[in-house]
């Protein structure tokens, strides 16, 4: 299946050429028809799948009837409402890169920022609206925004916006949207509140379920070192010595943990940058932009800040601790490996976490291999507290740690391999076992 084989608009085919897209992922091929014949669509698809494109494309290609017919200012026509604004900006980038060579006009909205910018493009007119619940609402409370012109509604990431408490946001906008539109509904997963909201939103409903949790995890290599909390540092240390994890997205649970990473870091030359919820919008911004132009080589981050964040090639996540819900692991996972990148995922886990851990491979329904932990170096004032568990008959001074087993490391998570068995390439699974699962009418 080629992009042209999908009746798309010869504009838009040339802007997917310009980016060197010519197959579609499974998710494109299955939703862009029914985007194309107005149909309305629940897709469930977690980021990295493609989805962007699947409602992007198409959505430009049902507006251009309306815009050519349209006279005077410009009306928004689609709204595309996302959980934050780093995943706005990447959709409203989207829609810029296709509809580049077809006139269609965008902009993208979000708090955290002063207003004045984002009002004077409005003004300007837009073709299609990215926004995030609170700045759309306050916007419109304004008098701002008009949505009486909107053709399609997308709600993108719906899980995550339950999770981040928009639902009554969503509620008030979705009143003030025309009756007669086209709905798509995006979400990873499906808890009960959201099968309520699609089954409200949408009306006969094309289904496309782009098997999530499998898919992304089956093209990631995955590996465990078993390490103590103490240690997690210089083994961090010890592998970003390692050329090829010169460009790293390190997660961590909480704010703080983030801060003494980037400082760590920081301490051993590597720049680097933390986005949490307790950095401004500019700074979590000017991180993310500095980490794809490769001007840091690693980016530490929390889950909410990092949910939905696109990297083009990033090579290696760094679990720098385990998180505690198991979906959490397969969205951090799920940075890297897009597309048709080829990615690779190391956790490090203490034995508070061992638990953790269980639960991840039960979602997954696999065993994350288990990695034999390197020799490290363990800094001097490191080792003044006594001999670490685990270390024997090495020179404290020398504060060279050769590291045998731990006693709870045990071997039953799986097969043992090394770093270097990594980094196998992998082609962009396009079969439909491993793509699309499903299709058809809700
Ligand atoms: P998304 O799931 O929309 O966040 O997309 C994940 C990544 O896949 C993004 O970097 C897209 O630019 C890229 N991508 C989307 N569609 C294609 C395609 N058909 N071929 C290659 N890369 C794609």
């Amino acid at each position: 299946m080629n992009f042209t084989d999908l009746n798309i608009n010869a504009d838009i085919l040339k802007s997917l050429n310009y980016k060197g897209y010519t197959e579609p992922t499974p998710i494109q091929e299955r939703a862009i028809p029914f985007v194309l014949e107005g149909r309305d669509l629940f897709g469930c698809a977690q980021t990295g799948t493609g989805k962007t494109a699947a409602f992007a494309i198409p959505t430009i290609q049902n507006i251009l009837p309306l815009i050519r017919k349209e006279k005077g200012r410009k009306q928004i026509k689609a709204l595309v409402l996302t959980p934050t604004r780093e995943l706005a900006l990447q959709v409203s980038e989207s829609f810029e890169e296709y509809g580049k060579f077809t006139g269609v006009k965008q902009t993208v909205i979000f708090g955290g920022v002063p207003q004045s910018h984002q009002v004077s493009k409005l003004k300007h007119g837009v073709d299609v609206l990215v926004a995030t619940p609170g700045r759309l609402l306050d916007l419109m409370n304004q008098g701002l925004i008009d949505l009486r012109h909107i053709a399609i509604f997308i709600l993108d990431e719906a899980d995550t916006m339950l999770d981040m408490g928009f639902i009554r946001d969503i509620n008030k906008i979705i009143p003030r949207l025309p009756e007669k539109r086209q709905t798509l509904f995006f979400s990873a997963t499906f808890p009960p509140e959201i099968l309520k909201l699609a089954d409200n939103l949408l009306k006969n409903p094309a289904s496309v379920t782009v098997k999530a949790v499998q898919k992304t995890t089956d093209q990631i290599e995955q590996g465990l070192y078993y390490v103590e909390k103490s240690d997690k540092r210089h083994l961090l240390k010890h592998l970003l010595k390692r050329p090829e994890l010169e460009h790293v997205l390190i997660f961590t649970r909480t704010k703080h943990g983030a801060n003494r990473v980037a400082k760590d870091l920081a301490k051993w030359g590597i720049k680097s940058a933390a986005i949490h919820s307790e950095k401004s919008q500019n700074a979590r911004q000017n991180a993310l932009s500095a980490f794809k132009k490769r001007e840091i080589s690693a980016l530490v981050a929390t889950d909410i800040a990092a949910r939905g964040i696109d990297i083009a090639e990033l090579s290696h996540v760094i679990n720098f601790d385990i998180p505690n819900i198991p979906e959490t692991y397969v969205h951090r996972v799920g940075r890297t490996g897009r597309a048709s990148a080829t990615g690779i995922a190391l956790s490090f886990c203490d034995s508070s976490e061992k638990t953790y851990v269980k639960s991840i491979e039960r979602i997954m329904n696999k065993k994350i291999p288990l990695l034999e932990l390197p020799i490290f170096e363990r800094p001097v004032e490191d080792l003044s507290g006594g001999q670490p568990r685990g270390q024997s008959g090495q020179s404290k001074q020398s504060g060279q740690v050769a590291q045998p087993k731990q006693p709870w490391q045990g071997n039953k998570q799986g097969q043992k391999s090394t770093a270097a068995s990594f980094g196998k390439k992998r082609p962009y699974p396009t079969s439909k076992k491993k793509g699309a699962a499903s299709q058809g009418n809700r």
